[in-house]
């Protein structure tokens, strides 16, 4: 079976087939960074982790670029403002970036280029594009002439039939209506200070779609198979790299194009310009466990509209205390015969969620897969125990699965205190039985403190792992 993915390109769901058979080499539009990246940028982000994983998942050997966008418009006005330099301006939002990541638990892609390391490839690139008559000088800068590429339009399924012959914009960022010739370089004005670079071109800097034209074939190759972005990115964004790079090589840039819908708050999209985003760090100092992030971020398909809510990050928490609950239940299991019981749920789960995800990344049929895996498990654990061997099977099938998805574990830090908590329960049990009820409650603040909430039922106390 194939894996189906939807291309922004052909509006159709394809089969998808990499141009070197067992290899995937992919680009991921990556963070402009003028600011902290918010939880919209993330959901692009884990979008891809998700893409990335599978397709490991699946035996690919995955190669993943993505660029750090650290001189563009908002980068340059930014960093005027404060007064300081370019370099000086970018660097504690490329770090904070890979904090991000880290705490999302998003895998590192193999390189993170950045533009400002690569302005000798953008400027090869753009001296094709004037030796094929495809660019044009007009004062200092250079711009894309889109009415000499004949399959401009065709990603965003924009109709340039209606445009103003010689329209053209300076800006990076315009509206869906405005087909209009792009700058490929933008010749130095005072506006700039002194971020430029002096080169064949003149003294100046790159326009920001240029960048990912010229790193994506630098490290890609000149046709690769998968891009990504999110919907935002269609157009003008990936609509000029798509002319870039094709009127330069006279091949075929990518195969696929995957695009992500927006997160949304109060249905509108998440962005700085709107003011109503919030950074990864805003969410972590109200308390919000990362995971709980992740899992929002992952759950809801990737083509879907995806509206943020405090109620989501509940609804999340208890999604993950089920699954923790249940991976520690197995581990705990008693020896007993579950007599191939459990080899019939694994293999269920493990054709549902290969079913799921190889269309398209259908999340929703892989989540009900483990789902309805961790309800037959528990039943089957409950009534007979586990056999060893089964017990191995399962551990090593929430492994794999856990590649993918990255949060069925409970994290490692909770994990260290098994046998702290049993003593603690039991010296709280002593307490109580000699009518020390001052001492029984420290200790039950105690382990409350260390994230362990306990509950007193009629068959003893039973405890479980809070997630702070
Ligand atoms: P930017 O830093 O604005 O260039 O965006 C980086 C990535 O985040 C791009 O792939 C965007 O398409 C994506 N992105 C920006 N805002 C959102 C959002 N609200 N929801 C999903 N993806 C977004
Ligand atoms: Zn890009």
């Amino acid at each position: 079976m194939a894996i189906i993915f939807y291309n922004t390109y052909s509006k159709k769901k394809e089969e998808f087939e990499p141009m070197i058979p067992g290899e995937v080499r992919m680009y991921t539009c990556g963070p402009t960074v003028y600011d902290f990246a918010h939880i919209g940028n993330y959901r692009a982000y884990i979008f891809e982790d998700l893409l990335r994983r599978y397709l490991k998942y699946r035996g690919y050997k995955v190669t993943q670029v993505m660029n750090l966008t650290d001189v563009d418009d908002k980068t340059i006005k930014s960093c005027r403002e404060k007064g300081i330099s370019l370099a000086e301006y970018t660097k504690p939002y490329k770090e904070a970036f890979f904090d991000d990541l880290d705490a999302l638990r998003i895998e590192r892609a193999e390189y993170y280029p950045e533009a400002t390391a690569h302005i000798e490839e953008m400027v090869e690139l753009v001296k094709k594009l004037l030796d094929n008559g495809v660019a044009y000088r007009m004062g200092n800068s250079i711009y894309y002439r889109i009415s000499a590429f004949p399959n401009y339009g065709k990603l965003s399924g924009m109709n340039i039939s209606e445009l103003k012959a010689g329209a053209r914009v300076d800006v990076e960022e315009y509206e869906k209506e405005t087909a209009a010739d792009f700058a490929l370089w933008k010749g130095w004005d005072e506006s700039d200070g002194d971020v430029f670079w002096e080169t064949e071109l003149g003294k100046g800097r790159p326009g920001w779609h240029i960048e990912c034209s010229a790193m994506s074939m630098k490290y890609l190759g000149e046709s690769f198979d998968i891009h990504t972005g999110g919907v935002d990115n269609i157009f003008p964004h990936h609509e000029n790299e798509i002319a870039q790079s094709e009127a330069a090589t006279g091949k075929r840039f990518v195969n696929y194009w995957l695009h992500c819908a927006h997160l949304m708050v109060e249905g509108r999209k998440m962005a700085k310009s709107f003011n109503n985003f919030y950074t990864l760090k805003d969410l972590l100092d109200k308390g919000l466990h990362p995971l709980a992030l992740r899992y929002i971020l992952i759950s809801t398909h990737y083509r879907q509209q995806l509206n943020f809510t405090f109620d989501g990050v509940n609804a999340a928490l208890a999604s993950l205390q089920r699954l923790w609950d249940f991976y520690d239940n197995v581990v705990d299991a008693p020896d007993g015969d579950s007599k191939g019981k459990l080899s019939v749920v694994i293999n269920e789960a493990h054709n549902k969620f290969i079913l799921g995800l190889d269309d398209d990344l259908n999340i929703s049929s892989a989540l009900a897969a483990i789902f309805d895996m961790v309800k037959a498990a528990n039943k089957t654990i409950a009534e007979t125990g586990i056999s060893g061997e089964e017990k191995e099977m399962l551990l090593a099938e929430i492994d794999k699965f856990d590649s993918v998805l990255a949060f069925l574990k409970p994290p490692k830090e909770s994990k260290l205190i098994d046998e702290e908590v049993e003593k603690l329960i039991e010296a709280r049990e002593n307490a109580r039985k000699g009518k020390n009820y001052r001492e029984a409650d420290r200790i039950r603040n105690e382990l409350e403190k260390r994230g362990i909430v306990l509950e007193d039922t009629k068959s003893g106390t039973k405890w479980k792992r809070k997630i702070d």
